[in-house]
């Protein structure tokens, strides 16, 4: 048996086709034979799909698909240049979000590409994170959009991140997870690996794109429903859209991670999940206080640190932990409609039919 992909007696297993010549005796993939981590079949059967959810949010991604430019930023643009339209701390928070989601979109793409993509082993899962990178690639044109429409200080809003602490201790507290999965040499394949592994998708689904994009995502959205900065606003709902789909894909990967490997999901794991989360709520506090210091738009600190608690609650059950708030009430319920899209009909309708294909959106 040679080294190959399709049966190579478990060594590469996270590569792509390690040697191009044909099998001696090539093995036709069966469903049973696929598995979401150290899968030893061939990489490049996509059928039979196993896991439908992959290839379904694949399909909702595609039918989602927009572009920043379709986007009219003509009223931000006369709003940004007038000195009445908007006060210091909004403008002081929409930089701060600006600043923040340049790197964290970024990030997302090269922790897609260079570490998620590797360590799933399986077609439809990569289906879906190739669109997924892909439209990461477009959030971060919609920030570089915005930058360009407004005229802000580039220099100023992609240093942020490493000149700011309230944004630079975010993507710190992400990064180490990052780092560990885009090293080259890191393999899953040990109960230790595979916990790594795991880890890195809860810091990265869960808490990045699943909490830290959220304080943002309510600001600026707030603003957007007082009409202030409404292109912006209308950028985010895209992103928001985009992004809760990517967190529902990471929470079925987790999920599909742990049916098929119970064994990683220890007592002791658990917990230390639990704290990540708990440890990333006064992170993103802390960016919210930061961000808005003295309240803005009826918001204050205090909902902020209710909303998190709420969230990171919710976050910790979509993949089956125990609360660590106990918070059951949502300070903000408008962000559930915004999320689940439906209340948003006229907002998204315009542009998103043209790009509908075989009628998968249904904004009713
Ligand atoms: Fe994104
Ligand atoms: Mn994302």
């Amino acid at each position: 048996m040679g080294n190959l992909q399709w049966d190579n007696g478990g060594k590469n297993k996270n590569s792509v086709l390690t040697n191009p010549s044909p099998a001696p005796a090539p093995r036709r993939v069966k469903v049973d034979d696929k598995r979401i981590i150290n899968c030893r079949a061939d990489v490049n059967q996509l059928m039979p799909i196993k896991y439908r959810w992959a290839w379904e949010r694949y399909i909702a991604g595609c039918a989602n698909h927009w572009m920043p430019t379709e986007i009219n930023m003509q009223r931000d643009i006369e709003q940004w240049r007038d000195a009445d339209a908007l006060t210091a701390d909004e403008r002081h928070m929409l930089k701060r979000n600006f600043g923040f989601f340049a790197t964290a979109e970024s990030l997302a793409a090269n922790n897609i590409l260079l570490g998620t993509y590797r360590l799933i082993t399986n077609p439809e899962c990569r289906q879906y994170l190739l669109r997924q990178a892909f439209e990461e690639a477009v959030h971060v044109h919609a920030y570089q959009y915005i930058v360009e429409s407004l005229g802000l200080d580039e220099g100023e809003i992609f240093n942020m991140y490493m000149e700011v602490p309230c944004v630079h201790d975010k993507d710190a507290f992400c990064l180490e997870y990052i780092d560990t999965l885009t090293n080259p040499a890191f393999a899953t394949g040990t109960p230790e690996t595979d916990r790594q592994l795991l880890k890195s998708l809860v810091a990265f689904a869960m808490i990045m794109e699943g909490l830290f994009f959220y304080v943002g995502f309510v600001q600026v959205l707030a603003l957007g429903r007082q009409n202030k900065m409404p292109g912006c606003s209308e950028q985010v709902q895209y992103i928001l859209r985009d992004e809760s789909l990517h967190l529902n894909f990471g929470i079925d990967v987790i999920n599909q991670i742990k049916l098929e490997n119970p064994h990683l999901w220890t007592a002791e794991f658990r917990e230390e999940a639990r704290a990540m989360m708990k440890a990333a709520v006064e992170l993103e506090f802390r960016y919210a206080k930061e961000t808005m210091p003295r309240g803005v738009l009826g918001l204050n600190c205090k909902m902020f640190e209710q909303f998190l608690r709420f969230v990171a609650d919710r976050r910790l059950a979509q993949i089956g932990l125990e609360p660590v708030f106990n918070e059951t009430r949502n300070p903000f319920p408008w962000m559930g409609e915004v999320i689940d899209l439906k209340k948003e009909k006229n907002f998204f309708e315009t542009r998103v039919v043209e790009y509908q294909t075989g009628g998968k959106l249904n904004w009713e």
